[in-house]
C-alpha cells in the first residue's frame, strides 16, 4: 500500500500550484479534479448517460462534455439535477481514486482533493497537508483566475468547511499568502523541505 498525503485547501487557495512544486520533485499524484474529468472523458458510459439526461446539447462539436452548457442547465433547474448529477459522478469517481491510489507502485502518493474534508476523503489519508491562505487571498485569486465576481467565489467558499475547520484537519500546513512570482523561491523552499516530513 502507498503511503497517501492528502493534500487539501479552499477555492484558489494554490492546491494546483503547490502539487505542481511536488510533481517536480517527482512525487507521484491522484489528482481528484483530473479523475472527475476523466469519468465523463469523451465516449465514456458516464457521458452516454448525461447526455441521455440533458440532452445532446451537453455534448460538444467533437462529442465531449461542455461544461460550459451543462452549467447553464443545472443552474437553471437546480438542486433536483445537481444530486441526480452527484450521485452518478461521485461513485464513480470515488472508485476510480481509489484503483489510482490502490496501483500506485512509488511507497508515496500526493492526493489532491479539494473537497477532501467535506467528502470524508481524509479516511483514505495517512497524513494531510492544508494549503492555507487568508480568506480575502483566496477571493482575490479565484475570482481574478476564473472571471467570476466576488459573490460567485464567496457562495462556493461558504459551501467549504471554514478555513478553522480545514486546519483542524491538518497535520502540515503550507501558507500561500506570499505572492508569486517573487516568493517562488521561498514557496519551493517550503515544498522542499515539508517533503522528508511527509514522505
Ligand atoms: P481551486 O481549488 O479553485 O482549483 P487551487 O487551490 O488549485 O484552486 P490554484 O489554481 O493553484 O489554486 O491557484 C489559484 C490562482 O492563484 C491561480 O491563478 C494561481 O496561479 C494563483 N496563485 C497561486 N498561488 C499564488 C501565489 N502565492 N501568489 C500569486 N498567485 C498565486
Amino acid at each position: 500500500m502507498t503511503y497517501i498525503v492528502g493534500l487539501t485547501g479552499g477555492i484558489g487557495s494554490g492546491k494546483s500550484t503547490i502539487a505542481n512544486l511536488f510533481v517536480e520533485l517527482g512525487i507521484p499524484i491522484v489528482d481528484a479534479d483530473i479523475v472527475a474529468r476523466e469519468v465523463v472523458e469523451k465516449g465514456s458510459p458516464l457521458l452516454a448517460q448525461i447526455a441521455e439526461h440533458f440532452g445532446k446539447s451537453i455534448l460538444t462539436e467533437e462529442g465531449e462534455l461542455n461544461r460550459a452548457e451543462l452549467r447553464k442547465k443545472m443552474y437553471l433547474q437546480m438542486k433536483m439535477k445537481k444530486s441526480w448529477l452527484n450521485h452518478l459522478l461521485h461513485p464513480a469517481i470515488r472508485e476510480r481514486m481509489l484503483v489510482q491510489l490502490n496501483t500506485q507502485t512509488a511507497p508515496y502518493t500526493l492526493f489532491v482533493v479539494p473537497l477532501l474534508i467535506e467528502n470524508k476523503l481524509t479516511m483514505l489519508c495517512d497524513r494531510i497537508l492544508v494549503v492555507d491562505v487568508k480568506p480575502e487571498t483566496q477571493l482575490a485569486r479565484a475570482s481574478s483566475r476564473d472571471h467570476n465576481n466576488i459573490q460567485q467565489i464567496q457562495a462556493i467558499m461558504n459551501a467549504q468547511v471554514s478555513r478553522e475547520e480545514r486546519l483542524k484537519w491538518a497535520d502540515d500546513i503550507i501558507s500561500n499568502d506570499a505572492k508569486l512570482p517573487e516568493n517562488l523561491p521561498h514557496l519551493k523552499q517550503k515544498v522542499h523541505r515539508i517533503t522528508p516530513i511527509l514522505f
